[in-house]
């Protein structure tokens, strides 16, 4: 049973075993998965998010923000990990 993922290679059309770091065809280097700078963009976001509804808090209660931050980072995070789970870039260096 032929259960072996591939990419193809965007570059030079190679079609490439998953998981491979480098493309046999042009030697492209492939990473896999969200940049990091996607995290840092849900993190920020969240924070800002926090800080909005924190205005309408005081006390005990900015708690809430604070989970609803959380809580909306935890689901960018897996929004990112879906979007991306299936995602190989490729980049040439010269
Ligand atoms: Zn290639």
């Amino acid at each position: 049973m032929e259960n072996q993922k591939t990419v193809v290679c965007p570059l030079c059309f190679t079609t490439v075993k998953w998981g491979a770091r480098v493309c046999l065809g042009c030697q492209a280097n492939i990473e896999y998965g969200a940049p990091t700078s996607r995290y840092w963009l849900a993190l920020g976001a969240s924070a800002y998010l926090g800080i909005f509804i924190g205005q309408y808090f005081s006390g005990l209660f900015l708690i809430i923000p604070f989970l609803i931050a959380f809580a909306a980072f935890a689901y960018l995070c897996y929004l990112i990990g879906e979007i991306y789970n299936d995602k190989a870039k490729f980049r040439r260096y010269r």
